[in-house]
């Protein structure tokens, strides 16, 4: 069920969001809010690269609490709010994840 609900809200969920908010380029809206999961490039400098109860919120460098009050910053601008609300959503998901773990991995 975490899979599930985990992918939907990382492949699905930005579809909504594009279709819903940016309907008359949705489609390119949405390939760049997928494209915002480029920063889990940043689990590779972990290891292990995946551990499964990790919570990768203020764990990986681009997970981490400063950088998400960056991507905060970076709605203000009307040329970087579509990455940051990727990059935003994408940390959301991520949190849930880590909300989830703590009750799945003790
Ligand atoms: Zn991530």
């Amino acid at each position: 069920m975490q899979f599930l609900v985990h992918y939907f809200l990382h492949l699905v969920f930005p579809g909504i969001v594009a279709y819903a908010f940016y309907r008359p380029r949705w489609l390119k809206v949405y390939l760049l809010l997928l494209a915002t999961m480029l920063v889990d490039v940043d689990h590779l400098l972990a290891t292990p690269i995946y551990q499964p109860c990790r919570c990768s919120i203020g764990f990986h460098p681009l997970h981490s609490f400063i950088a998400c009050v960056l991507y905060a910053v970076l709605l203000y601008w009307p040329k970087t709010r579509i990455v940051a609300l990727g990059l935003l959503m994408h940390m959301a998901t991520d949190g849930i994840d880590c909300i989830w773990n703590s009750y799945s991995c003790g």
